[in-house]
């Protein structure tokens, strides 16, 4: 018997009759390394990437040490959307189908309390539910659990990007202390850690690296309906708030359309396409990486030789004509060790593209729906930086010392307030802090550089 097989784990007959009926032969790396650790009611910390059998893993883990006969809830599992909830309850439900009268509830919002409630009443050993819903219900005195031995956060930099740091701790105020808390993350960024920090003990930590570019990049796909094709994209800046992020369309003319259309509704964008001159298009390309401007429109075609460090997100506006292009696109972000985020839109009738990426990168692609994202009235995606434009380059003996010494010479700017400095020919870039770019520009309108006057004016 290999060690990858499930039945050489102490695990209970019925557990391993339903593993077998669901077809799986073999433990995936991420189940062979969490059981055992699981099984031994150790904390556990895991990172893996997405489709890779997380959920089997925990479920198995929490039914193994489940008592029927007990009337309280034992096992609580918190997951970030609706449609995750019901698949992990679906698996749960699977993998527990041998154990008699067990009781296995979903709480989620969106759906009337009074059904909840009443399905409370016949007291379920494990819960599967998003914060929120799970939180009103313990407010309410409707959930307890006093009895509970296991805490799994499923998907928690997720839950953690939606906002549900508070409700999480406000729901771990009602769960014992000694307990089993088991953290499953796709990606792993410092609030994990901080989150491990806070409510896990001596956490066990397993990482499982997945294959080639994959790995740092955090990939889901979206289905729009007919006409909401640019109210979906403003939901998911809205939503993700991506620091910075490059946005394709297919055809050029598009780009400016969607650049405006985005302007008009307050952020700060910029377009990328073929229509422009040279000096407009290294405008647009100062301003994006000097962080001046958050978000760029490009085509596959203008976009070509971008060479930016950090970008936070690709979104693709429309989905790439074939799937290697799309691979291309989203490498784009997560370099630098840095998580990337790659979002796509698509209708019902490009199903089939999407399918086709999925088999092209060898995994499963995400799907979610846009019901789960959050969108924020009032939010506005703001660039840290702003920038002015110098009539005055190379050619004239302008160097980017000389700028940074004017600016901060009388002191009412200081160097960390200058960003990036771009020198050409005739013509000269800086970024400045967006609160003091007015002072900026006061500052080189009315004083000079190197001795001369320059033309300064602040770029949109
Ligand atoms: P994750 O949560 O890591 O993204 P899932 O738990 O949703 O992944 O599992 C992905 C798929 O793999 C599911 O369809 C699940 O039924 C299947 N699966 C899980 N464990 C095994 C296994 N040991 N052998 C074969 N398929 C498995
Ligand atoms: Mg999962």
């Amino acid at each position: 018997m290999t060690t990858s097989a499930f039945a050489s784990l102490p695990i209970k007959t019925e557990l391993l009759t339903s593993i077998a009926s669901l077809g799986y032969e073999q433990m995936t790396p991420i189940q062979a390394q969490a059981l055992p650790v699981l099984l031994k009611r150790q904390d556990l910390l895991a990172q893996a990437k997405t489709g890779s059998g997380k959920t089997a893993a925990f479920a198995i883990g929490l039914l193994e040490k489940l008592d029927v006969q007990s009337y309280q809830t034992q096992a609580l599992v918190l997951c970030p959307t609706r449609e995750l909830a019901d698949q992990v309850s679906k698996e749960i439900r699977q993998l527990a189908k041998t154990i008699a009268n067990i009781k296995i509830l979903t709480l989620c919002g969106g759906q009337p309390m009074s059904g909840q409630l009443a399905s409370l009443e016949r007291h379920p050993h494990v819960v599967v539910g998003t914060p929120g819903r799970i939180l009103k219900h313990v407010q309410k005195g409707s959930l307890q659990f006093g009895g509970l031995e296991t805490l799994v956060l499923d998907e928690a930099d997720r839950m953690l990007d939606m906002g549900f740091h508070e409700d999480i701790m406000l729901i771990l105020d009602s769960i014992p202390r000694k307990r089993q808390t088991l953290l499953f993350s796709a990606t792993y960024p410092d609030e994990i850690r901080a989150v491990s920090d806070l409510i896990q003990h001596e956490p066990i930590e397993i990482r499982i690296e997945a294959t080639h570019d994959n790995k740092k990049i955090k990939q889901v796909f979206y289905q729009f309906n007919k006409g909401e094709r640019s109210k979906t994209l403003v939901a998911l800046l809205q939503h993700y708030r991506p620091e910075s992020s490059l946005i394709f369309c297919n055809r050029k003319q598009q780009c400016q359309e969607l650049a405006d259309d985005l302007w008009q509704q307050g952020f700060h964008v910029l377009a990328l396409h073929g229509d422009l001159e040279q000096f407009e298009r290294d405008q647009v390309l100062v301003q994006f990486s000097n962080q001046s401007s958050s978000i760029l429109v490009a085509t596959d075609v203008a976009a070509r030789g971008l060479d930016i460090k950090e970008l936070a997100a690709v979104i693709n506006y429309d989905l790439s004509t074939d799937a290697e292009a799309h691979i291309h696109r989203i490498g784009r972000t997560g370099r630098a060790g840095n998580v990337g985020l790659a979002l796509s839109l698509f209708l019902q009738s490009e199903q089939w593209r999407v399918d086709g990426i999925g088999k092209f990168q060898g995994k499963a692609v995400t799907i979610e729906s846009t019901n789960s994202l959050k969108t924020r009235e009032n939010f506005k995606l703001i660039p840290p930086m702003a920038t002015l434009f110098i009539n005055g380059g190379r050619k004239d003996k302008v160097r980017a010392g000389d700028i940074l010494g004017a600016l901060t010479a009388s002191q009412k700017l200081q160097g960390k307030d200058i960003g990036r400095i771009d020198i050409f020919d005739k013509i000269s870039y800086v970024a400045v802090a967006r609160p003091l770019v007015k002072q900026a520009l006061k500052i080189l309108t009315e004083g000079k550089i190197k001795g001369r006057k320059f033309r300064v004016r602040k770029l949109r």
